[in-house]
């Protein structure tokens, strides 16, 4: 396992998971990720990319809400987990990310090449 690959496990691991509304994409919009994670969800072309941006969507967003849930970007998983990234529709999980865990999951994503999902 590589570094880098080693740090997200270890970083997703530590942020809680909790229950989404149904069906609800209320806080998917166009999102960065490190080129690491960048490289394991599927390819979308320029087409499909600047349609999703033009409409201020995300290009992993489907009908039916985010197709690379397992994959889904840092930024994502840490959404409603800490009261500065608060859910608007009152989700989140019991105890929120622990500050620190928070923390290192910011460092991560300040310390690396970020780009467009
Ligand atoms: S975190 Fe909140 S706003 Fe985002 S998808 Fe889940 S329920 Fe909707
Ligand atoms: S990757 Fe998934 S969770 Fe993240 S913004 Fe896109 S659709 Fe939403």
């Amino acid at each position: 396992m590589s570094c880098n690959r080693h740090k997200i496990h270890f970083l997703r691991e530590l942020i809680p998971s909790f229950e989404c509304v149904p069906g609800c994409h209320d806080c998917c919009g166009p999102v960065t990720t490190s080129a690491e994670e960048m490289a394991r969800l599927p390819r979308k072309t320029p087409a499909e990319q600047e349609v999703a941006l033009e409409h201020l969507n995300c290009v992993h967003l489907g009908p039916d809400g985010c197709t690379v849930y397992e994959e889904r970007p840092m930024i994502c998983r840490l959404f409603g987990t800490t009261p500065r990234m608060a859910c608007p529709r009152g989700r989140g999980p019991e105890q929120p990310i622990d500050p620190a865990a928070e923390h290192l999951v910011h460092s991560y994503i300040a310390s690396t090449r970020q780009v467009l999902v």
